[in-house]
């Protein structure tokens, strides 16, 4: 019987996998996909996340795509521009994850790719763990590290299924293109873009320029979604016209995937099990960004479970610490971006982009919330008591 079977490999997975094995335990990691693979995803992340996992500093040739030094953020009317300062790493998720694998199978977590997990059974003093193959492993515990549309929350029931306005339905791509083509298109600074609520719909589109590559996706609420290859096809195509990407751009490799932006779920663990990442929607709701979260919660889960197997303290009861310490961490922060999410996806949402063109502390702050580069806490209050001071220094300048 292993100590831990954590479901998903992705930035959560890896993470939790990586710390317990390096804590002694036996660990199995099981993902339906053989890795590398790729995910749908942006691949952006703060370039301080090596400071808060040090050991990718080292790896960091591996998976590094550039870093992006602005971010420009279009209105949703296409009339007014915000352009600030802040730094965002890009990475592609095929390489990101498979680093990510390779530092938890450096420790000894015991690997099973290519494996779906079909269902659960957690009794008293285990978990099992029905693999699709036929095959089945039992473990003291299960971290739920998978994804947005999680078995391990479904069968526990922490949640059944996500309301259409939680989730974000997305298209993205990845495009080649040549260094020199996007430093003419992006600068040297490689711009990235974002284009919020495109079409009136809330959401957003994205450009995140890379070494050779330029990604571009479009986010929809669900509610919104229907249609989001239609509205995809001409956000490209205003792409195109607008000279973001070459005309003859090729699109081949579109994917869709889902992604929670309506705020974590409210409970996170339950007997022997704590979700993870996308699995508990730990993801900000404005951005979309959820692999930093997913990784400081993988942490958080191992720290408390390599303390709780000691003395096989599982139960519910003893687990409610895990949920403390990731709304500690960044949980709070979230309910305030579900704030501002609301507010920029709102019919005041021109006006507030109208203010922020009129100063560059505000663009700043815009930027440095989309990269994720700013340190999240207090983000919101930030941002809103910078609106304030704008509009009373107009108001009051003679
Ligand atoms: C279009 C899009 C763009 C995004 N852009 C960004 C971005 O730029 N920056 C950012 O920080 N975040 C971004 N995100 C969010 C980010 O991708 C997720 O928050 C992050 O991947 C969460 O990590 P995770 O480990 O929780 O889940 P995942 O990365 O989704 O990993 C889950 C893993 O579980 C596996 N799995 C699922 N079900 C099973 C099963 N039953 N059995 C076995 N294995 C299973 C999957 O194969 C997968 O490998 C984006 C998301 C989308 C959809």
């Amino acid at each position: 019987m292993y100590d831990v079977a954590v479901i998903g490999a992705g930035p959560g997975g890896s993470t939790t996998a990586r710390y317990l094995a390096k804590q002694g335990y036996q660990v199995c990691l099981i993902d339906k996909d053989r890795f590398p693979r790729d995910k749908p995803c942006g691949g952006g992340f703060s370039p301080r996340l090596v400071d808060e996992f040090p050991y990718l500093r080292k790896r960091q040739g591996d998976f590094l795509r550039g870093v992006c030094r602005v971010g420009v953020i279009h209105s949703s009317n296409q009339k007014t521009v915000l352009r600030g300062r802040a730094d965002m790493a890009v990475a592609l998720r095929t390489d990101f994850d498979n680093v990510l694998l390779e530092s938890a199978l450096e420790y000894g977590a015991e690997p099973k790719m290519g494996i779906r997990a079909k269902s659960l059974q957690i009794d008293a003093n285990s978990v099992k763990v029905e693999l699709t193959n036929g095959d089945h492993v039992t473990a003291r515990a299960i971290v739920g590290a998978d994804g947005s549309t999680s078995m391990v929350a479904r069968e526990t029931q922490l949640n059944a299924k996500w309301p259409s306005n939680h989730i974000t339905a997305c298209r993205v791509v990845e495009i080649p293109a040549k260094t020199r083509d996007i430093i003419e298109r992006y600068s040297e600074e490689l711009e990235y873009h974002f284009f919020a609520n495109l079409g009136g719909l809330p959401g957003y589109g994205w450009i995140f320029p890379k070494l050779d590559t330029i990604n571009i996706g479009l986010g929809i609420v669900g509610r919104y979604a229907k249609g989001l290859l239609r509205y995809f096809e001409s956000f490209i195509k205003m792409l195109k016209r607008d000279g973001y990407i070459a005309k003859s751009a090729e699109l081949n490799a579109l994917k869709g995937a889902l992604l929670p932006t309506g705020g974590t779920i409210a409970k996170s663990y339950s007997e022997r099990c704590l979700l993870v990442g996308d699995s508990a929607g730990m993801v900000n709701p404005i951005t979309g960004g959820g692999i930093a979260h997913a990784m400081v919660a993988g942490k958080i889960a191992a720290a408390i479970l390599a303390r709780n197997l000691e003395n096989d303290a599982l139960d519910d009861s003893d687990l409610g610490k895990y949920q403390t310490q990731w709304m500690a961490e960044f949980g709070k922060e979230i309910k305030s971006q579900l704030i501002v999410q609301k507010v920029f996806t709102g019919v005041f949402a021109n006006t507030l982009f109208e203010i922020g063109a009129r100063d560059s502390v505000l663009q700043d702050t815009v930027s440095a919330m989309m990269s994720e580069a700013s340190a999240g806490r207090n983000d919101a209050y930030r941002l809103f008591g910078r609106f304030l001071y704008v509009c009373l220094r107009e108001a009051l300048t003679p």
